[in-house]
């Protein structure tokens, strides 16, 4: 019986698709074998005294516990004292195991399973400090190198080659860069290299502001070779010191590029991830959480059908829900004004108003529509432009401080899964740590 009692590593478990238990006795279980999947949310249902706890907590958990125990020193043992043997013959694909308890406490859009019984706390650390990281956009295992392996990385690999040292400035934002150029040519550079192309900066020198760039400082040109190792050196630290930790390498010969950094990053794409903290995962923390959904999995979309519940109605007879039936207000003197533009009415039924119209009524437009105003005898004229409907319901949702301004905003909209997330709640690059362990987690019995 010693080939179970050794935890075997978990990469031997990973083609295990199955944990089997073979001839479980405890208390009322009648010598009876399971096959559990792997990997799955897994549930025991049965009737009361069935034996549904004894499988899960004092079979499956009691060994995955006493398993566990056996990894410490006998010195270590004698203090906790050995736990008993489940009456099982035998168990195997058996990970470590977690079992956490039921507890009933107050639920809000923010508890989880995970959060409620505080595994998710745990989880955080393992993944924090056990966790592999992997590059969401090429999934290349991200890499991270001190500078003295940089150095050595680009000696080895670019022998006889010739290349340019870079520092990263600027990697896929917009913007005309005049001053960083300007900068840059009174720290001394004399080259840039703006989106894959080496240009000499000039006095005055600035790029198209509504680009994309990626702007990187030559910051020298080496024909490799053992002997230049200190020149690469000095090359790799002044990049560093530009390129905030991170330098590029460019291979004249085959135009290729290639990322090194200080910091988590992919070796082909370049992008690069913060060191990663136990609040890297957490959804609750700004550090972790989905920007698009603040770490709640899912968000509220405006819902057209709400808005125009039925087309056969005029902008009059209050066929825009949310501005109900015509009044002498300012919104609908607005959408006069567009209508003018646009050549309907409000007593036009909605179905009849042209798409582009309509789209400027609930999405707004960067067109300034002229408003005739009079007042005691004086006319004068506004000019505006006109931000939607929709949106004009979504900033009310997200900024007015009144409850009841929030909840009628709410009533045209559906909450739906987040599409960044995918309701997972954490920022897209969070997922793409694996566990290098496996874990079997047993949860309560909720009777
Ligand atoms: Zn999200």
């Amino acid at each position: 019986m010693k080939e179970d009692t050794v935890v075997k590593p978990a990469e031997d478990l990973v083609g295990e698709q199955e944990l089997k238990v073979m001839g479980a006795r405890v208390h009322n279980l009648r010598n009876i074998d399971v096959e559990i999947p792997r990997n799955q949310l897994v549930v025991i249902t049965g009737l009361s005294g069935s034996g549904k706890s004894s499988l899960a907590f004092d079979t499956i958990y009691a060994e995955g516990q006493r398993r566990y125990m056996e990894t410490f020193s006998a010195y270590a043992r004698q203090f906790i004292g050995n736990l008993e043997r489940p009456d099982v013959d035998k168990i195997t694909g058996l990970s470590p195991v977690i079992s956490i308890e039921q507890k009933t406490t107050g639920k809000n859009p923010r508890s989880t399973v995970g959060t409620i019984t505080e595994i998710y706390d745990f989880l955080r650390l393992l993944y924090a400090r056990a966790a592999d990281a992997y590059s969401h956009v090429s999934g290349e295992k991200m890499v991270k190198y001190t500078e003295e392996q940089i150095i050595d990385l680009i000696t080895e690999k670019f022998t006889e080659k010739s290349i340019l040292i870079l520092a990263p400035l600027v990697k896929g934002r917009k913007g005309h860069y005049r001053e960083l150029f300007e900068q840059t040519r009174k720290q001394g550079f004399l080259k840039v290299r703006v989106d894959g192309k080496i240009r000499d900066i000039e006095f005055g020198m600035k790029v198209d502001r509504y680009k994309v760039h990626d702007i990187e400082i030559v910051i020298d040109k080496i024909k490799v070779n053992p002997e230049k190792r200190k020149r690469i050196s000095e090359a790799v630290k002044a990049g560093m010191k530009y390129g905030k930790g991170a330098v590029l390498v460019f291979d004249e010969e085959n135009g290729s590029a290639h990322h090194y950094s200080k910091a988590l990053m992919c070796p082909v794409s370049g992008i690069s991830y913060e060191e990663p903290e136990p609040n890297s995962f957490s959804f609750n923390s700004p550090y972790g959480a989905c920007p698009k959904c603040n770490g709640l999995g899912s968000i509220s979309e405006v819902d057209i059908n709400k808005i125009i519940p039925d087309r056969e109605k005029s902008i009059k007879e209050g066929g825009l829900a949310p501005l109900g039936k015509y009044k002498t207000t300012w919104i609908f003197r607005q959408l006069e004004a567009i209508g003018k533009r646009f050549g309907f009415g409000l007593s036009t039924k909605i179905k009849d108003i042209p798409d582009e119209a309509l789209n400027t009524i609930l999405y707004g437009s960067d067109q300034v529509f002229e408003i005739k105003n009079e007042f005691a005898g004086v006319s004068s004229s506004y000019s505006l432009q006109f931000e939607g409907i929709i949106n004009f319901i979504i900033n009310q949702q997200e900024a007015s401080n009144s409850r009841n301004i929030k909840k009628w905003a709410g009533s045209f909209m559906n909450r739906i899964t987040c599409p960044d997330c995918n309701g997972g709640r954490l920022k897209r690059s969070r997922f793409s740590f694996l566990s290098t362990k496996r874990i079997f987690l047993i949860l309560p019995p909720w009777t």
